[in-house]
């Protein structure tokens, strides 16, 4: 196969390469990044893969993905052992002898030195070269990424660890991708809704979206169910940034339209900022007053950065009696209405604002399961309450699926979303 005149590059395949992908217990992260970065610069991801630690398996799907795409990315499999195959098996199957490197041996050697270390010999496997091929420098470790221009693709062999594929992925998007792309780019638009099935937000807006398809320049939607929410993402491929970005904008207020106040994001920011940008611009402060979220509410909160300008901190008051004495619960209110019951909600959220002194308190009490379900109040039955200045209060019940950890992450995000509809519809709890 001899090199030919570099082309566009518009597709790509990715292949993950490691037995523990397999398994149950890790998960394929890697092509969720190169998917959105290459996307950013319309190389368009057509198909990935996960395969084990075999070479049969590993070459013929090598094999296939590089008669098809232009730039087909193996991450993993670059280590030292005897297990890391990808090497050998991308120089076999496009004819290449390995050769050894000695810049990397040297490179090698002097970051074990560094750490008062000898090289052990089978670090020497890393520094073995498809002939021909690109060495890309790895920052964060010590197998280098590797780059063969062949009959026009690129093939890029990069480590397995995320945190060092990220940095020469991006180096590799500078160097050798973006210079070779076309002009189209994908243009994105991500509208977060709350409060509606999946199915209930395709009802209402599958008749809007269905000419976007047909548009210029088309729009393609996807509806996802995520915890707590239900995702739109709308992608557009263009090369007129500017049309693509007015079409977006038409997409998104056509959306909102639609589905009014259900819409709590439409440019990716989760519920947790949106709350606390909303709680910023109104000059107000929170506390959390939590008992089946066990301090999840607080924990979102408090991811963002910044927060500290409107959290002022949360108490989890998982027993009755720590209702009663760190939140001045009314032990009668539990006794007459139950712990799992929108008065203790409400006096858990006036509790928690008075002694942290907040401007606003909220209180979450459930049934996360799976045991403690009654007739009345099965698993899944959370209380929930709004405490604001003047007097201002809310209180409402939802009744959650799923198991114990859903119902947890579920009831953090119908509380965050009872402080961002009280803020949005009501001017009182906005009046200090
Ligand atoms: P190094 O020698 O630098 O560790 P490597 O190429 O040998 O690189 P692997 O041994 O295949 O990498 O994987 C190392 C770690 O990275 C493992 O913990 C693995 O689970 C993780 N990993 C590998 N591939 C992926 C992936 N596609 N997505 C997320 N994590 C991954």
């Amino acid at each position: 196969m001899a090199d030919v005149t570099p082309r566009p590059l518009r597709t790509a395949e990715v292949i993950a390469v490691g037995s523990e992908l397999l398994g149950a217990t890790r998960v394929d992260t890697n092509s969720l990044f190169l998917a959105e970065r290459l996307g950013s610069i319309g190389i368009e991801l057509r198909a990935k893969a996960v395969v084990g630690d075999n070479r049969g398996d590993l070459a013929a799907l090598f094999r296939q993905a590089s008669e098809r795409a232009d730039v087909v990315i193996l991450t993993g499999g670059l280590g030292p052992t005897d297990d890391d195959l990808t090497r050998d098996v991308v120089a076999d199957v496009l004819g290449r002898p390995l050769e050894e490197d000695a810049e990397i041996v040297a490179r090698l050697r002097q970051r074990f030195a560094s750490r008062g270390l000898r090289m052990p010999e089978v670090n020497r496997r890393q520094a073995q070269v498809p002939r021909g091929a690109t060495v890309l420098a790895n920052p964060n470790g010590t197998a280098p990424g590797l780059l063969i221009e062949q009959n026009g693709r690129l093939i890029v062999l990069l480590p397995g660890p995320p945190r060092e594929v990220q940095p020469m992925f991006e180096s590799l998007i500078t160097a050798w991708l973006e210079p070779r792309t076309g002009r189209e780019r994908l243009h994105y638009l991500r509208v977060f809704v709350t409060g509606r099935t999946e199915s209930h937000v395709e009802e209402a807006i599958q008749p809007i979206y269905s000419p976007w398809r047909t548009a210029d320049p088309p729009v393609e939607t996807t509806i996802l169910a995520a915890p707590g929410q239900i995702e739109l993402h709308f992608t557009t491929r263009s090369s007129d940034g500017a049309a693509a970005r007015a079409m977006l904008d038409k997409v998104r207020d056509a959306i909102v339209a639609a589905l009014g106040e259900d819409v709590f994001s439409v440019d990716g920011r989760p519920m947790e900022v949106v709350v606390g940008e909303m709680l910023q611009a109104a000059g107000l402060t929170i506390a959390a007053a939590e008992s089946c979220t066990g301090g999840l509410t607080l924990s979102r909160l408090t991811d963002v950065p910044g927060s500290s300008a409107y959290v002022r901190g949360g108490i989890v008051a998982y027993s009755n009696d720590v209702k009663a004495s760190a939140l001045d619960v009314p032990p009668h209110l539990i006794a007459s209405h139950g712990a799992v019951s929108e008065p203790v909600a409400a006096a858990m959220a006036a509790g928690v604002r008075g002694r942290l002194g907040a401007d606003v308190g909220i209180g979450i009490t459930g049934i996360a399961g799976p045991d403690g379900g009654s007739a009345q109040k099965p698993v899944g039955t959370v209380a929930l309450a709004l405490d604001g200045p003047g007097g201002y209060a809310r209180a409402r019940t939802v009744w959650l699926p799923g198991g114990r950890s859903q119902v947890k992450m579920l009831a953090s995000q119908a509380a965050l979303d009872m402080v961002r509809r009280a803020l949005m519809q009501d001017a009182a709890v906005r009046r200090r």
